[in-house]
């Protein structure tokens, strides 16, 4: 697209190809017909000629499929937090979720959290937050790898019996690349050898200098076992939230992230969402890295049918032709056809770096050898 044949040039130019190589040596070009010129070159000899000459421009399927455009401030609304909760192996992860998660039962929230999907949404004072719910962060890190952000704050869960261990510093590493707020959970302080002022002096050396000592960092004591503290620690994401800002706009095709997926039984390829910006509707087509489909039906989990899900909003969907990528980016669509001919390209390119990817092995275990 850079550069152009000189007889290819000639004919678009309606001239002979010897014009053309006579306009490039006054410019001290030496050329035949079948050379290629770049792009400058050409438009110089064009409009020598008396033509103008504009720069192709290259749409790919992508740019026409998804609406990429910026959102109007005007159009922008307040959306809730998405929390991801991380630390150290048998620091509390999950024994806080599940805490969240009963809190939200007796705080009266109809219906309960029946179904695992991955993600939940829990209602503070009235306002929802919602946390991410995966094993291991898969999507966390895997969107990371691919330059996207789900998260907006993470609760980084320090065992007070334990202090701060390689994981912590992952995760600490993890969230400032993401320049996402931490908030700290100094967890177990039920127990007899809780020592939860060492943890702060821990933090304080990996530059999360707790409030009380002056620094910047929420820090909050809690015992997810017991129920200490769970509430305190959700007042805090959602003040940390309102100085975010946190908007979206609720009013055009969704765009999210894949959470997790997995192919059932009975149900086929069944996918946990995070809807980032505009809604989610039931019915929508949806492409999400090599699967597209229809939502057919679209779930919360609570097991209730939704019909619209909109910004911050975690929903199961079933729908999709097959089973995407955790940290897969989905898009809802217009147009269906042009949706499958892309997965179409991106299963071809798959399969021509994996035969690449083979090739290059197969050479080097020829050198090996040689
Ligand atoms: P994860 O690996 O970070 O998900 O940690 P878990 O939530 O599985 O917890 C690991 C162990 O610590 C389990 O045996 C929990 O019962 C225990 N545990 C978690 N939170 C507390 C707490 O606040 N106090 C006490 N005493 N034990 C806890
Ligand atoms: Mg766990």
């Amino acid at each position: 697209p850079d550069e152009i044949n000189v007889g290819e040039l000639a004919s678009r130019l309606k001239r002979t190809a010897a014009d053309v190589i006579k306009e490039l040596l006054k410019l001290g070009v030496m050329a035949n017909i079948s050379q290629t010129i770049d792009f400058d070159t050409a438009a110089i000899v064009a409009e020598e000629m008396g033509a103008k000459v504009e720069k192709e421009v290259h749409v790919t399927i992508e740019e026409k499929l998804f609406d990429e455009s910026e959102d109007k401030e005007e159009n922008l609304e307040p959306r809730s937090p998405v929390i991801v909760v991380m630390g150290h192996v048998d620091h509390g992860k999950t024994s806080l979720l599940d805490r969240i998660r009963k809190t939200d039962v007796a705080a009266g929230e109809a219906g309960g959290i029946t179904q695992h999907i991955g993600a939940y949404r829990v209602k503070v004072n009235g306002r929802p937050i919602t946390f991410l719910d995966t094993p291991g962060h898969a999507a966390f890190t895997s969107m990371r790898a691919r330059g996207a952000k789900i998260t907006d704050i993470a609760i980084l869960v320090v065992a007070a019996d334990d202090g701060i261990m390689p994981q912590t510093i992952e995760a600490i590493n993890h969230a400032k690349a993401a320049e996402i707020p931490i908030i700290v959970a100094v967890n177990k302080i039920d127990k007899e050898n809780a020592d939860p002022d060492r943890v702060l002096q821990q933090l304080t050396e990996h530059g999360l200098v707790p409030e009380e000592w002056g620094g910047e960092t929420i820090v909050c004591k809690i015992s997810a076992k017991q129920g200490i503290g769970i509430e305190n620690l959700l007042e805090m994401v959602l003040l940390t939230a309102d100085m975010q800002e946190l908007k979206a706009n609720p009013n055009r095709q969704a765009k999210g992230a894949v959470i997790e997926a997995k192919l059932d039984r009975g149900r086929g390829p069944v996918a946990t969402v995070l809807v980032q910006n505009g809604t989610l509707h039931a019915g929508d087509t949806v492409i999400a890295g090599k699967a597209v489909g229809r939502v057919r039906v679209m779930t919360d989990e609570r097991g209730r049918k939704l019909e619209n899900a909109g910004p911050s909003v975690p929903v199961e969907i079933i729908g999709l032709g097959e089973v995407p990528d955790a940290g897969d980016i989905f898009y809802a669509v217009d147009n269906e056809r042009m949706a499958r001919e892309l997965v179409e390209q991106r299963k071809e390119k798959e399969k021509e770096e994996r035969n690449k990817a083979m090739q290059k092995v197969t050479l080097e275990n020829l050198f090996d050898t040689i």
